[in-house]
């Protein structure tokens, strides 16, 4: 049986930080600095947070914007070998607002430059990723707070500037070359984890 292996969209598979700064300077004439440093790339603002979720909800209903990201480099090579070799999942959170627009173009993106991948069976949209955690799977996340609630499987941390103080991922991973090199060889991550319990 293949192992599972969940796989997340922004800043992972999809870059997410080039996409707002553009949407946002589009809307905003660029007026506030955009931090790429933190996970709320609005945290440089100096704006209360009543204010960030505004432009936030701003940005993200904006038609368009989840499905203007250009792929991280590599992502489509290696995750098509994934593919092969895994039960894979992409596994995404999408926005609070209950905007179903955020999912359509989520698919929409997917189709568009995965499209060796079904997306009805291997596409899985929700917020509390920890409830598909268990031995044996694989979770690849840029999120502090689904990486260390990822307990019983493997958490594969891919690098982001804003992540680099956390440090209880099984694995750390730099980009998707990294990735393939990881887990395209015959490693068994189930033995690996519990010689490290
Ligand atoms: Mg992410």
């Amino acid at each position: 049986m293949k192992q599972k292996l969940f796989v997340d969209m922004d800043n992972v598979l999809a870059d997410f930080n080039a996409g707002f700064e553009k949407v946002y300077s589009q809307l905003y004439g660029n007026k506030i600095r955009i931090s790429l440093e933190h996970y709320d790339v609005l945290h440089d603002s100096g704006l209360p947070q009543k204010e960030k979720q505004k432009i936030y909800d701003t940005v993200f209903c904006t038609p368009g914007f989840w499905i203007q990201f250009n792929p991280i480099p590599n992502s489509i090579e290696v995750m098509e070998e994934l593919n092969q070799k895994f039960d894979l999942f992409i596994c995404s959170k999408p926005t609070n607002k209950g905007d179903m627009n955020c999912t359509r173009e989520k698919l929409l993106w997917l189709d568009s430059h995965f499209p060796f991948l079904c997306p009805t069976k291997q596409v899985i949209f929700m917020s509390e990723k920890h409830l598909l955690d268990g031995n044996n799977r694989i979770l690849i996340d840029d999120s502090v707070d689904h990486l260390e609630k990822w307990s019983k499987g493997v958490a594969i941390k891919f690098f982001q500037p804003y992540n680099q103080d956390f440090m209880d991922a099984d694995f750390d991973v730099a980009d998707w070359l990294e990735i393939g090199s990881l887990l395209l060889d015959n490693y068994e991550f189930s033995t690996v984890k519990e010689a490290t319990n």
